[in-house]
């Protein structure tokens, strides 16, 4: 039985009271049963000294009407129920029995005769009785006994009566301090504990209330000890509400509270049928301001645009961070598209505002994909889908941008989803391939190598460009598996010419950003030992985005593929994010001119500007320089007047299947040897023979 506290301390106080009550009054009560018994002995002594003292002389002169008198005396007094005058023979010469008694009632009944003798023997022993004797003398001599025998009847009701009044008296005082001390207790303790017991629910259902604290006692103190947990457990909550719920750098709204406000306003819209929208910011190019000018920028220029977009939407929009360079704006009440349109174009402006930091005027663009509720789903995960879908392709589209989401955008997004569940078959099932791009030497045109680029045979769409897989795998990271599976070819294949006797020249790889990242030097080291292929017949072709990772990481797997010999290029050169401080750094062999720069040769002033730039700043670099798309024979002249190392294009050779590729090294052997033996100039004409 669970007992509440009031209840265990009254009881205790209880229990209490009443032994100690109890005691004392048995106490009181065995003491004056005591006193009384002494009393009533002290009453048939006196009488029967009297008696003694008075009867000689009654008994010398045979007075026995004086003696009955004396007798009868004795039976006014009180609880005396016989008095029994004996000669010095023992024979009663007086007597008096109270016969109404019922103790001396019961014996004379039991007897079935008043006979004094025995039932004097009789009453002996008797423990309702006091009997006293007192021998009555004259000059010493003994005249006889004064018998006297005194009921303790009346001492024994009294005793109980006493008894009776004390028990009531004992429960009364019980009854009353038990009760007073339980009021007391209730509204000194009681009342204050079950307060702070209130007070401690609230706290767990995430109410803070304070309790009275006035009482100087321990509960006071108990109290303000316990406010002051409040108050810290009440910081301590908004402290962990902040962090749960707001970004600590912008103190923005983060990701988890973004989801639930736009979660909210999807049962508001719902129920006043209203539309709203969702913009899904991008920065653009963020990880270059990282790079460049290190991490404490970074947050600077994250901190301003927060602010930034904060002071351009209205009191009723919220604008949230979901983490890296990713912000959104929900915008609620949006009523035509043409107002989603005003605010993306207000949100780009103000994203793009210069801002002066570390010295430096830092001019940040954005992309924004947006996605309109209910028009572009009607749960807070598909709206989020869709306006991030929707970034992706204003991101493709142009750096600073926003786009709508539509409904071809998810015709595309399950095409691309298509794309990478056969991608994964790709390599099981033998559709992919490598293709083969020779490359000439621009001064003697004469064939140094090729270019690897991988080509995949879908059963059903037919041939699909890298262009379109390639960031599709690397995203997915499937470019792992595959990279693995073109270097592993493509020195099958270098091995396999190079045993038929036949020179390959080098091979020029492509490898990827994420390849980069899973120790490619130490694969690769592996490879050519086990195809026995000399470091020089390896270039390894790697775009600018390689370079955007963790600085330390990319210079030391780059020093560890130059330790292995290894020719590196970069790829696609001024199309990306070069900086001169790349070049300087990391050490680069090849520079590869783009194609889209090599096409306005030789007229587009702007390309001849930017084309004799970089070969000047390769030479300065020491850098040898190919030019890719060579297409005619003016961008050709161009290069090789311009002293382009070497070129790569349709004009010389297209990129060709192994078989073809075979054929054309045979052909080059061929030709190669009569012009040993002085019969023939190799020229673009070979090349193009594929
Ligand atoms: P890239 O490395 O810049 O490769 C050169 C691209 O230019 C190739 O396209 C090639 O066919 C094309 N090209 C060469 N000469 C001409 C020309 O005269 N005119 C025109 N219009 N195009 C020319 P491709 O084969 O479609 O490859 C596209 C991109 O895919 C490559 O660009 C490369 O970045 C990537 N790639 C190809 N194979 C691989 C690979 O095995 N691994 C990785 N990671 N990427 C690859
Ligand atoms: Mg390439
Ligand atoms: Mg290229």
């Amino acid at each position: 039985m669970r007992l509440s506290l009031g209840a265990k301390f009254t009881i205790t106080v209880t229990i209490i009271l009443v032994a100690t009550i109890a005691a004392n009054t048995f106490y009181f009560l065995g003491t004056s049963a005591r006193f009384h018994e002494q009393q009533l002995l002290e009453r048939g002594r006196a009488l029967g000294r009297l008696i003694s003292l008075v009867s000689p002389d009654a008994i010398l002169g045979f007075d026995f009407l004086l003696l009955n008198r004396y007798t009868r005396e004795v039976s006014a007094v009180p609880d005396v129920v016989y008095g029994v005058i004996v000669d010095a023979k023992g024979e009663p010469i007086s007597t008096y029995i109270d016969d109404k008694d019922p103790l001396i009632k019961k014996q004379i009944d039991a007897a079935g005769s008043k006979d004094l003798s025995p039932l004097l023997q009789k009453l002996d022993g008797q423990s309702g009785l006091v009997r006293l004797q007192f021998p009555i003398t004259s000059n010493n001599v003994v005249l006889g006994r004064f018998l006297v025998g005194i009921s303790r009847q009346s001492l024994e009701n009294e005793f109980r009566r006493q008894l009776i009044v004390q028990s009531m008296v004992l429960a009364a005082i019980v009854l009353f301090l038990s009760v007073a001390i339980h009021v007391v207790f209730r509204a000194n303790v009681l009342k204050p504990i079950n307060k702070l017991i209130a007070a401690s629910e609230d706290v767990s259902r995430g109410q803070f209330t304070l309790v009275e604290t006035k009482a100087r006692d321990e509960l006071g103190v108990l109290a303000r000890a316990f406010n002051v947990m409040t108050e810290a457990v009440k910081r301590e909550q908004a402290k962990l509400h902040r962090q749960a719920n707001f970004d600590g750098l912008t103190g923005l709204p983060n990701r988890m509270m973004a989801f639930d406000r736009i979660k909210q306003e999807i049962s508001r819209a719902k129920r006043s049928a209203q539309r709203f929208a969702v913009f899904f910011i991008d920065l653009d190019n963020f990880k270059n301001v990282n790079d460049s000018m290190g991490h404490a920028v970074g947050d600077e220029l994250l901190i301003a645009i927060g602010a930034r977009v904060q002071a351009c939407i209205r009191d009723s929009d919220i604008v949230a961070r979901l983490g890296g360079d990713e912000f959104v704006v929900l915008a609620p009440d949006i009523a035509s598209d043409a107002k989603a349109e005003e605010l993306a174009e207000r949100l780009i402006k103000a994203v793009s505002e210069p801002q002066l930091l570390a010295g430096r005027k830092v001019v940040a663009h954005c992309s924004i994909g947006i996605a309109i509720y209910p028009d572009n789903g009607e749960s807070m995960e598909e709206l989020m889908a869709n306006a991030d879908n929707a970034m992706y392709q204003a991101k493709s589209t142009r750096d600073g941008s926003a786009i709508f989401f539509t409904a071809e955008m998810n015709i595309r997004l399950r095409e691309r989803m298509q794309m990478e569940q056969d991608l994964n078959l790709a390599v099981e099932l033998g559709q992919l391939s490598l293709n083969f791009q020779p490359l000439f030497e621009t001064d003697g045109q004469r064939h140094c190598g090729a270019e690897v680029l991988l080509r995949w045979h879908h059963p059903e769409r037919g041939a699909i460009s890298p262009a379109s897989f390639i960031p599709l795998a690397e995203a997915t990271g499937q470019i792992v598996s595959i990279g693995d599976w073109v270097l592993e070819q493509a020195c099958r294949n270098w091995a396999k010419w190079h045993n038929a006797g036949i020179d390959p020249g080098f091979l020029a790889i492509n490898v990827s950003r994420v390849q980069f990242r899973r120790r490619l030097s130490v694969r690769l080291t592996e490879l050519m030992a086990n195809f026995r292929i000399p470091s020089h017949a390896l270039e390894l072709e790697i775009t600018e985005s390689v370079l955007l990772d963790d600085h330390s990481q990319v210079a030391e797997e780059l020093r560890n593929l130059r330790a292995a010999g290894l020719t590196l290029s970069l790829d696609d050169f001024g199309t990306g994010y070069s900086s001169l401080s790349y070049l300087k750094r990391f050490h680069f062999d090849v520079l590869k001119i783009d194609r889209s720069f090599v096409s306005g040769l030789p007229d587009d002033l702007d390309d001849v500007l930017l084309v004799k730039a970089i070969l000047a700043m390769a030479k300065g670099f020491d850098l040898k320089v190919v030019a890719e798309g060579v297409e005619n024979h003016d961008q050709l002249r161009f290069l090789a007047s311009q002293g382009c190392d070497v070129v790569q294009g349709f004009l010389l050779a297209k990129p060709m299947n192994e078989a073809a590729y075979s054929n054309f090294l045979r052909s080059r052997k061929v030709e190669v040897n009569a012009s040993q033996t002085g019969a023939a100039q190799h020229g673009y004409a070979t090349g193009r023979s594929t």
